[in-house]
């Protein structure tokens, strides 16, 4: 997706993944310091615990919680930013409009603090709820979201737009609700993004409801990133179509 967009618009880079275990991130870090590497996208696990190794970190990111973006500044800095919630209000901008709409976020991890992080700033009127509720509760505590609660709420929870940002679809083809909660009327997003067609979305669309998959979130995250990066306007559809094209990224 990256290289596609970096190919597109003829900037001379590269964009290459690594696996790094948790005990060796504080190593890849000033490795990637010591090589000039220009930019690092972060991913699972490591978007909290990166933070310690920068030289400092965007207050988005620090409210959110989450560091998915190294960006290195002109005189040497590492600095640490989150565009998760910048890919996740974007991707839900192309299908509705946020700004009064009522939304609930199904998870309390770092993807769900982003998408909350997000809907808020659009103006959104929130709800989160959790398999754990009270991290829910603490999550919507922290960034002034309405409503918290266990999973099973959201049957009685009127919503517009439902966002799943539980790890649940990965792997394994299941659902972190039943297929009955969910509303006809209703825009469902899953940040889940590989299988592109998961059990809720496939729930959703039987129940009528409008359906978005986590491509998108991932397509406007990385472009913001490019954007940090060069300044450039990501070439969007190219980058789609290479993500459909190449499937999960290969660690080297
Ligand atoms: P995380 O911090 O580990 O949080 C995981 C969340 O999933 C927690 O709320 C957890 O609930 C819940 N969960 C896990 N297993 C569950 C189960 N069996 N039943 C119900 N709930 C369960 O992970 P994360 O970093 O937030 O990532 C979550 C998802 O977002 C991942 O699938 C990731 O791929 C996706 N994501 C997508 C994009 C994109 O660009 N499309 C960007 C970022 C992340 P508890 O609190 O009860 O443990």
């Amino acid at each position: 997706m990256h290289n596609a967009a970096f190919r597109a618009l003829g900037l001379d880079a590269v964009y290459l993944a690594f696996d790094v275990l948790p005990e060796a991130l504080g190593a890849a870090v000033a490795g990637a310091r010591a090589l000039g590497i220009r930019q690092l996208a972060v991913s699972l696990p490591h978007k909290e615990a990166v933070m310690a190794h920068l030289d400092e970190v965007e207050e988005t990111a620090r409210r959110i919680g989450a560091v998915n973006t190294l960006t290195r500044s002109p005189d040497g800095r590492l600095v640490g930013s989150n565009t998760d919630w910048i890919g996740a209000v974007r991707a839900l901008e192309r299908e509705v409009k946020l700004d009064g709409a009522r939304a609930v976020v199904l998870g309390a991890g770092g993807a769900a603090r982003a998408v909350v992080y997000g809907l808020l700033a659009r103006g959104a009127r929130v709800t989160v709820l959790n398999r754990t509720p009270e991290r829910a509760r603490a999550l919507a505590d922290a960034l002034g979201a309405e409503g918290a609660g266990p999973l099973s709420a959201l049957a009685r929870t009127p919503h517009d737009v439902l966002v799943n940002a539980t790890s649940l679809g990965l792997s394994g083809d299941a659902s972190p609700v039943p297929a009955e909660a969910l509303r006809p009327d209703s825009l469902v997003m899953d940040t889940v993004y590989e299988p592109e067609r998961t059990r809720l979305l496939r729930d959703a669309a039987a129940r009528g409801a409008r359906t978005l998959g986590g491509k998108w979130m991932l397509v406007h995250q990385a472009a913001e990133q490019l954007r940090l990066w060069s300044g450039r306007e990501a070439p969007l559809e190219r980058m789609a179509e290479a993500c459909e094209r190449a499937g999960p990224a290969q660690p080297l």
